[in-house]
């Protein structure tokens, strides 16, 4: 933990990262895409599924695909999959006070919208923590893991990577933050996208719980 006192700059991700992956949170945005695409493509229910799948393998996020294969509003749809219960969520008391405690300023990067972001941050009690969003109309529709909203992040807030750290649930998300110089955690979900063609070498931190994680380097460095 010792090469992380240096960090002035906590980069999280938000989804499946900030709140477990057991909320199933973001399966209910799964589900609303599906509808959407089946809805505006008039494909079946099977369909729908397949096509959402193969375009958030092949463009990063289904909506980057939606956009370039079939010229979709990106407003349209955002507005449609947000549409969700973030009564699911609850407050997070502890997972505030560790991030609050961090050294350095605090910044979300998701491939979601601002809104569903403080949507989410406010139902977790950590809205207040967050200093800056950096969200898919930030990077220009452009979606993690290409490297473009990375560089833009990092110019758009004055960031410096060797002071930097990035959490994020999807592994192969953590690459182009490893080749800017920074250091990256992995909040382990049930896929292991290390296999993906991926030798892990990406990966610095492998983290179990987001909280005990915070909860020691704030004992190391603070
Ligand atoms: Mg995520």
């Amino acid at each position: 933990m010792i090469e992380l006192k240096n960090i002035r700059h906590w980069i999280f991700d938000l989804d499946n990262t900030l709140y477990p992956n057991t909320t199933n949170l973001f399966d209910k945005i799964d589900d609303l895409m599906c509808q959407f695409i089946e809805e505006n493509l008039g494909v079946s229910k099977e369909e729908a599924l397949k096509i959402k799948n193969t375009y958030f393998h092949d463009h990063g996020t289904t909506l980057n695909g939606l956009m370039k294969k079939h010229d979709i509003d990106a407003d349209k749809f955002l507005e449609f999959v947000h549409d969700i219960d973030y009564t699911l969520l609850n407050k997070d008391e502890e997972l505030g006070v560790q991030i609050k405690k961090l050294p350095g300023e605090k910044i979300i990067f998701t491939n979601g919208t601002r809104k569903h972001a403080q949507k989410v941050t406010e139902r977790l009690g950590i809205e207040k923590h967050f200093t800056k969003m950096f969200d898919i109309v930030d990077s220009k529709f452009i979606p993690k893991p290409e490297v473009e909203p990375y560089h833009l992040l990092v110019s758009t807030h004055n960031l410096d990577p060797e002071k930097s750290i990035f959490f994020e649930d999807i592994a192969k998300n953590l690459l182009p933050a490893h080749n800017l110089g920074m250091k990256t955690a992995w909040v382990e979900n049930d896929d292991d996208y290390c296999k993906e063609g991926y030798d892990g070498k990406h990966v610095h931190y492998r983290v179990k719980s987001l909280i005990d994680f915070l909860t020691e380097i704030n004992k190391n460095i603070n």
